[in-house]
């Protein structure tokens, strides 16, 4: 008899933990588990979550295995979805363990949402009425469940009123479902009217839609052009065919004025997520996702890990902007990442910026992703002038780093009651302080970086690893008092500059650090846009997406600031930011102007910014690209190997290095020191892989680092396929 067999089915379930394959875990008699199952099972002293994984497993010896505690009642994850935690641990060279941890990351929502109690009207009658009893008795009419506070407070009665009436039993008591986060969005809610390359532009994506297969398309159009308007009718598209939808955005800043945007063209907003969301919402986020009650999320890269029942579009907003990029345990990019995602479940994506990734451009003229183009403002916007100002010709005076060309500017902008933004990507009062008598510069005690004064706070900070201390008095190397000095410029020293030019005017300076978190930030955006600042000085938080209807002057500090670290990317990264910052000039009909302080007027980046000929700098940097065989022509990786001693870290990067395999079409660079040789106390050396289009770079690196050295002591080796960062 089966049941006195000591032989059960057993089922792979993978944990997460950075295992390379599941575990195999008994399934108790008249337990149920299919593959996507999310079950509780011991891992050592601990129960953990983990999910039922494909393949079968031979009935084994129940006495060797542990059991499965508990089958959650909950949707099972998709086939899609486990071949894509597969994918990206296969494509990133991670534990699939790791990957599905991103997928397990709200915990309590693998349990249904507890129904609330709520209160019915029978049809028993008061004893006898009150103004009080009247009214809630009007606002109950129809029968519908309330709960009591709503109740209450609906029908603006204390809730004694309320416990009074259900005494007698004119209320009774009666479950009712957990509400939506969100309601549901309707298509048809507000459809605008578009401008004729916009509805080529909008056909082209809900043909696309419609196919119902994989495809991927690049909306690339200048900032304002109406690429939200025109992939909102992609959206639409897709949630008429029943399908779910999930809109990416690079910024947790953006998406409130997102949320509200997407209200307007649908009548309710999109589920939210992201790591500043509080974590009961993300477990009603994540659990409605999965039911299918959350038809729309718009989130960070994260969201492409929720368990959606029905995805059928993915849309990756500035498309462009390294915020994709996950560098921290599992190193992938979500924009990539969702393509992929994209061709798993069959459905299309949609690549949307004003300033698209060389890699997007590539693929669509080699005819891998259709492209609809933008090439004007809506409506009566006109994109800025843009000028650049020679530094060398116009400097700024002794100790300052405005121009009096761009002060003048800024002075004729206040005359006119319009706003200004001075954009420096660096936060804090001055990136490196010394004694002007010894010469002792601030570096960090644990990271190869100088500390930037935070003058606000009192504080010298490593942006590195968050280290920080008060700023001293006295130099501690030689002890001399009051005779330290700062070195260049951050948004708070502009701050201090543009307050001595313009006393009176009211300025903002904005940047991740500021006091108050998001919420507080929100806020001063929103003041911006409502005109209740003059000047605001920002980091690349105020580049991106805003909606500043008076803001006509953008003033870049440094244009050169990006251009001089060795990524090969530096050239597009500084095109993308420069041209994503002057386009918050003139948003809504009004002339204006974005100037660029520069040393290098000549530089290709500043002559496609100011001749408006993106085009030709596509072309040169596309070529540049294929000449020196780099992505997406070519195929990097890097291998990152750090310990805490130096020689550790060089020993187990060369170690590597002599362990790589022969290949025709792949070879290691390096070991050398990272730029950033030192980071929390760790030293670290760099290996750079470097190979053809089509090469197997994950075979070559998994058998390297499998013949290599053992991995001991303080080692660790960080893998990053498709690097963005060379620090
Ligand atoms: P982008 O995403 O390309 O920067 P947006 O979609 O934000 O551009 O459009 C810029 C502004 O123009 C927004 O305020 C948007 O509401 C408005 N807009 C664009 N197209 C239309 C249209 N066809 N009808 C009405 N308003 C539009
Ligand atoms: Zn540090």
């Amino acid at each position: 008899m089966i049941e006195d067999s000591p032989f059960v089915a057993a089922a792979p379930v993978l944990v997460p933990m950075p295992a390379e394959r599941p575990y195999t875990y008994a399934v108790p008699a008249g337990m149920r588990v299919v593959p996507g199952s999310i079950v509780r099972v011991p891992l050592g002293p601990r129960q953990v979550a983990g999910i039922v994984w494909d393949g079968v497993v031979e009935q084994v010896d129940a006495r060797k295995l542990r059991p499965i505690e508990q089958v959650f009642d909950c949707p099972p994850i998709d086939r899609a979805m486990r071949r894509f935690v597969d994918w990206v641990a296969q494509y990133t060279l991670s534990a699939p363990g790791m990957v599905a941890r991103m997928l397990l990351r709200a915990p309590e929502a693998f349990d249904p949402e507890p129904w609330i109690e709520g209160l019915q009207r029978t049809l028993v009658m008061p004893d006898r009425m009150t103004d009080a009893r009247t009214r809630v008795l009007e606002t109950a009419e129809g029968g519908l469940a309330w709960t009591r506070s709503g109740l209450a407070h609906a029908a603006g009665v204390s809730s004694t009123v309320i416990e009074g009436l259900k005494a007698q039993g004119v209320f009774e008591t009666v479950m009712i479902p957990p509400r939506p986060v969100v309601a549901a969005p309707d298509p048809s809610y507000a459809v605008p009217d578009l401008m004729p390359d916009q509805n080529d532009a909008a056909s082209m994506l809900r043909a696309n839609v419609a196919a119902g297969v994989f495809n991927v398309a690049l909306l690339d159009g200048v900032t304002g052009s109406g690429k939200t308007e025109v992939y909102f009718e992609a959206v639409a598209a897709a949630l008429d065919q029943g399908k779910q939808v999930l809109i990416l955005l690079p910024e947790i800043a953006l998406t409130h004025a997102f949320l509200e945007r997407f209200q307007q063209r649908f009548g309710a907003k999109p589920g939210e997520w992201h790591s500043d969301l509080p974590p009961r919402m993300r477990e009603k986020v994540w659990r409605q996702v999965a039911e299918g009650g959350v038809r729309v999320v718009a989130g960070a890269r994260s969201a492409l890990f929720l368990p959606f029942k029905e995805l059928g579009l993915i849309v990756v907003d500035e498309e462009h902007d390294p915020a994709y990029k996950q560098e921290d345990r599992v190193f992938y990019n979500a924009r990539d990442m969702a393509v992929v995602r994209g061709h798993i479940g069959s459905f299309p994506v949609v690549l949307a910026s004003a300033t698209p990734s060389v890699e997007s451009r590539v693929n669509a003229s080699q005819g891998r992703y259709a492209r609809a183009v933008l090439s004007a403002r809506f409506a009566e916007a006109a994109l800025p002038d843009l000028k650049s100002i020679d530094m060398r010709r116009a400097p700024p005076a002794r100790g300052g780093f405005l121009s009096p060309v761009l002060i003048d500017h800024m002075r004729k902008t206040l005359e006119k009651q319009e706003q200004s933004l001075l954009f420096l990507n660096r936060r804090g009062y001055a990136p490196l302080t010394l004694c002007r008598v010894c010469g002792h510069r601030f570096g960090c005690p644990v990271c190869s970086a100088w500390m930037v004064e935070h003058r606000f706070r009192g504080q010298l900070v490593c942006h590195h690893c968050g280290h920080n201390e008060r700023r001293p008095e006295a130099c501690p190397e030689c002890g001399t008092l009051d005779h330290l000095v700062a070195c260049g410029p951050g948004v708070e020293r502009i701050a201090e500059e543009v307050v001595t030019h313009f006393p009176d005017a009211r300025t903002i300076v904005l940047s991740s650090d500021i006091m108050g978190g998001v919420r507080r930030l929100r806020l001063e955006l929103e003041a911006i846009a409502n005109g209740e600042a003059d000047i605001v000085i920002g980091t690349q938080l105020v580049a991106k997406g805003h909606n500043f209807p008076n803001m006509t002057l953008v003033g870049v500090v440094d244009a050169d600031l990006g251009l001089a670290n060795g990524d090969p990317r530096a050239a597009e990264r500084t095109f993308q930011l420069l041209s994503q910052v002057t386009g918050r000039a003139g948003r809504t009909g009004k002339k204006s102007l974005g100037l660029l302080q520069t040393f290098q007027p000549d530089h290709p980046v500043m002559r496609a910014i100011v001749s408006g000929d993106a085009e030709s700098f596509y072309q040169r940097e596309i070529s540049e690209r294929e000449r020196a065989a780099l992505p997406p022509f070519g195929r990097l990786a890097g291998v990152i190997v750090s310990a805490v001693t130096r020689a550790e870290a060089e020993g187990h990067a060369r170690g590597l290095r002599r362990s790589a395999p022969e290949a025709p079409d792949l070879f290691v660079l390096g070991p050398a020191e990272a730029p950033l040789s030192l980071l929390g106390g760790r030293h670290r050396f760099r290996l750079l892989i470097q190979g053809e289009r089509r090469a197997d770079m994950q075979s070559f690196i998994r058998a390297m680092l499998a013949n290599g050295p053992k991995q001991r002591g303080s080692v660790r080796v960080q893998v990053d396929v498709d690097p963005q960062s060379f620090l």
